[in-house]
């Protein structure tokens, strides 16, 4: 007898035309409902895996790396047994045979297809408008043609005052173009922002150094191969090497339209998300659903909901429009703003306006019911109005303190725990993607979470613009209470400010800061002169950005800087003669032995980065050790600097019978070059001759492997007390070559880590990707990086041990104490 199953029944086919927020949202959701009902294929014209759009700003302004910015990486698609064909626009829909057809000719058949093909910048059809240099702001692509300009300097002119356009111009001005703002209204983000928002942004961009012209029609673009200037209505024409058009956005119907599905500004989708034609749904901003059309991810990620519950089956689900509140940080300042607050007639208008803290408060209210808001600065209480405002919440009761924000008569009026405490569970707090308070706090309980980035990962709250980061945290500690550590990655520089390395540091380079008592009094620093945490980091970021400008403040630096030598445990210091790639003469080690015998002292020692120490020395005998040593060619090995310490060498071709190329020689070049340099920590380099490594390279900063067919170089090593092997980074095939990515490397670890952060951590934060996209992809970048590098050690190379051995520096330092005063 024969058993006989039924074959499996074949899985309906879904393709997916669109790879960006949308359309993925609406298979996350897919999948969580119906994993197994559908075959998937997922079509995008753009190159890479499912991203954050709205995080491109901060990948302009250098805050983030591509890949952080990824939300599903290849790896999730195969997981999920979902095809996914990137870099392939989809150029035809054929409705009668249900498939689709992509440029590279593949076609696909479909059962059900989702278009989410978002929308596309407005270029304004002036003349001129579709010269090279001219560019809007929507994909990955647009930011790296930016950040392409942007390495040259020069000028950018941005047009259109709106969040895009403020995004770009903060971007690129971070980025050292200088920039102006073109805004054809009289107020910046008129449509989010009133009258006086508007001017407090304007008046907070003008501070970091952008000029906003309002009032401003363009009347062409100028150039003749590429854009050279933006000339306006008036005349008045502003140089410009790079143009960004940000006025506005229109929804991407091209595919929708060829098809013959119904249009009007976007595709037409009724409460189910469906086309005119059945098969076929649509999400995301290509979409129009009763007349309106979207711009913020908020209702999208509401359509991807209904969406994708219709796809599983449900015959509820329906999607009847979004009343949207904005929530959003511009160039870093919050703002806020929901409903009408243009007022008129029957209004009643609330303001409230801390100059000194930047903070401004609007609320419109009318029939005691608020209509709109608008928050600048300060935009706690965001969600608490927009509650009220959905909710038609009678307001009498609190009309008097309703301007102060929730927490009024409570705790106190700037307690945002409190705050956050007294909403209710139905609170949205994460607008973005719609979660409220009570699935946050749910999932923190019910799923053990106890960081922002697994709150982020379970409930995507926070996870897209990141504005509500403050009121998760908030959730985070009422919720475990002490069990809640905080979050290390946001922790300001010291106690002095609020404000972490990074924005410091971008302050110091947009604002034109050059001195510590400029940073101090520019950023509100609340101690009079610093402290040892900020001091040494402040002198760092000043002498990186401004070299040959800035001074060394000596009195900012460590001791062991200050005196250039190690102190040691008895009070005693060390010292440590330069060997160029460990190399020395008769004549170095004469002086050396004599130095010894003269100032007696106790100990030598060889070290582990192959130089010769000198251990025991007194602080008063340190200026007559080095003159001694300076006569005999002897400059200072640095071995207590946050800069160049050693290049390690093996013996190499010369010697070795394994060499493969001069690892002594390559040693030496590397060490004249970058010996002096002032960097967030120590470096140490090391060159092998071949891969057996002797010279250790591979647990270095920067570690040159010699091979037959040139130079291995790796990074990002350390043999500490945290052992990090090194990432390759590049092979390349000339010893120029090996100078060329060194100077470059250097330069982009001094210039974006972290003051104490090793190159280790910092690989490993920005990660491998990010280090090569900007040294070995892009050669201009590392080019300019390595001019820049050179630049700054014409000012670096001096020894300071002459400069002290002869009394011109520092002599207080090595006075013996009864002399001092
Ligand atoms: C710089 C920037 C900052 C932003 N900031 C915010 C913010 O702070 N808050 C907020 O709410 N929103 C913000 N937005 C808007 C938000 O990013 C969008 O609303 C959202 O990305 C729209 O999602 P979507 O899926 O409809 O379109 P998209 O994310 O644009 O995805 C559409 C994808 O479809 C692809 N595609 C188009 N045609 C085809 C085709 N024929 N075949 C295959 N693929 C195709 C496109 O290449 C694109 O990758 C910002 C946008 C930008 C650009
Ligand atoms: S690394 Fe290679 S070339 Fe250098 S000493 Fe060792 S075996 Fe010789
Ligand atoms: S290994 Fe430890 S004890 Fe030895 S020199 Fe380094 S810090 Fe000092």
């Amino acid at each position: 007898m024969s058993t006989h199953t039924n074959p499996p029944t074949p899985r309906e086919r879904l393709v997916v035309v669109g790879n960006g927020m949308a359309g993925i949202r609406t298979l996350e959701e897919l999948l969580a409902k119906a994993p197994d009902r559908y075959d998937i294929t997922v079509f995008g014209a753009e190159p890479h895996p499912n991203y954050n759009r709205i995080m491109l700003s901060p990948v302009l302004a250098g805050e983030k790396t591509f890949d952080q910015i990824v939300l599903n990486g290849r790896d999730w698609y195969e997981a999920n047994g979902i095809k996914l064909l990137t870099g392939d626009r989809v150029e035809v829909i054929d409705r009668a045979n249900r498939s689709v057809t992509a440029m590279s000719g593949l076609t696909v058949p479909y059962d059900r297809l989702l278009i989410a093909t978002g929308s596309t910048p407005v270029i304004i059809p002036v003349p001129g408008s579709t010269l090279p240099g001219v560019v809007g702001f929507r994909d990955l692509a647009d930011v790296d043609t930016m950040l392409e300009a942007a390495a040259k300097g020069g000028r950018a002119v941005v047009i259109g005052g709106g969040l895009l356009g403020l995004e770009a111009a903060n971007g690129l001005k971070v980025k050292g173009m200088d920039v102006t703002v073109l805004h054809l209204m009289d107020t910046l983000m008129e449509r989010q922002l009133d009258r006086s928002a508007g001017a407090l942004l304007q008046h907070e961009l003008e501070r970091r150094g952008i000029t906003v012209l309002t009032g401003a029609d363009t009347a062409e673009i100028v150039g003749i191969e590429k854009v050279s200037a933006v000339r306006l209505k008036n005349g008045q024409e502003l140089p410009a090497d790079l143009v960004v058009m940000a006025v506005g956005i229109r929804p991407n119907t091209t595919l929708g339209k060829a098809a013959g599905l119904a249009c009007g500004r976007g595709i037409q989708v009724d409460d189910t998300m469906t086309t005119s034609d059945p098969a076929i749904l649509s999400v995301g901003e290509c979409v129009e659903h009763r007349g309106q059309t979207y711009g913020l991810v908020a209702p999208l990620f509401e359509m991807a909901k209904v969406a994708a519950a219709r796809l599983a089956g449900s015959a509820e689900a329906a999607y009847t429009g979004s009343v949207t509140s904005t929530k959003l940080k511009v160039t870093g300042v919050d703002v806020f703003s929901a409903g009408d607050f243009t007022g008129g007639k029957g209004c009643e208008d609330i303001v409230f306006r801390d100059a000194a803290r930047g903070v401004y408060k609007r609320v419109v209210v009318k029939e005691n019911r608020i209509l709109g808001a608008v928050l600048y600065g300060d935009t706690k209480d965001g969600g608490w109005y927009f509650q009220m405002l959905k909710d038609g919440t009678e307001v009498a009761p609190v009309r008097d303190t309703l301007i102060f924000g929730q927490s009024f008569g409570g705790e106190g009026a700037a307690n945002p725990k409190a705050a956050v405490a007294a909403l209710p569970d139905s609170a949205e707090i994460c607008g973005c993607n719609g979660v409220c308070k009570g699935t946050i706090v749910t999932a923190i309980t019910e799923k053990g979470l106890s960081s922002l980035d697994e709150v982020r990962a379970h409930t995507k709250a926070s996870a897209s613009c990141g504005s509500c980061t403050g009121q998760v945290e908030q959730l985070l500690a009422l919720t475990l209470g002490d069990g809640y550590a905080g979050e290390a990655k946001a922790k300001p520089m010291c106690k002095c400010t609020d404000r972490t390395h990074d924005e410091v540091r971008r302050a110091i380079t947009t604002l034109e800061l050059k001195s510590i008592p400029d940073v101090m009094q520019r950023l509100e620093w609340r101690t009079p002169d610093g402290c040892h945490h900020c001091r040494p980091a402040l002198n760092y970021y000043l002498l990186c950005e401004w070299p040959g400008e800035y001074k060394d403040d000596s009195r900012s630096r460590y001791i062991n800087e200050r005196v250039h030598a190690n102190i040691q445990k008895d009070g005693t210091y060390s010292v440590v003669p330069r060997m160029w790639g460990g190399l020395t003469s008769a004549k170095e080690l004469r002086a050396i032995a004599d130095v010894v015998d003269k100032f007696a002292i106790p100990t030598v020692k060889v070290t582990g980065g192959q130089r010769i120490d000198l251990f025991g020395v007194k602080k008063e005998d340190l200026p007559a050790v080095w003159a001694d040593l300076n006569a005999a060619g002897m400059v200072s090995g640095h071995a207590y600097a946050k800069g160049l310490r050693t290049v390690k060498t093996c013996v190499g071709s010369e010697w070795c019978r394994f060499g493969t190329q001069d690892s002594t020689g390559l040693g030496v070049k590397l060490e004249r070059m970058t010996w002096g340099t002032w960097t967030p920590h120590k470096v140490k380099l090391a060159v092998s001759g071949c891969p057996r490594n002797c010279a250790e390279a591979t647990i270095k900063d920067l570690g040159v492997v010699c091979v037959d067919s040139g130079y291995e170089l790796h990074v990002g090593g350390n043999g500490g007390m945290h052992v990090r092997a090194c990432d390759l980074l590049v092979k390349v095939e000339t010893e120029a070559e090996v100078l060329e990515y060194t100077g470059s490397y250097m330069q982009l670890y001094r210039e974006e880590a972290r003051y104490l952060e090793r190159t280790a951590p910092w690989v490993e934060r920005v990660g491998l990707e990010y280090v090569k996209r900007r040294l070995v992809d892009d050669a201009e970048g590392r080019a300019s990086l390595n001019a820049r590098f050179l630049f700054s050690q014409s000012f670096s190379q001096d020894d300071p041990w002459a400069e002290r051995a002869n009394g011109s520096v520092d002599r207080h330092e090595f006075a013996p104490l009864a002399q001092v005063g």
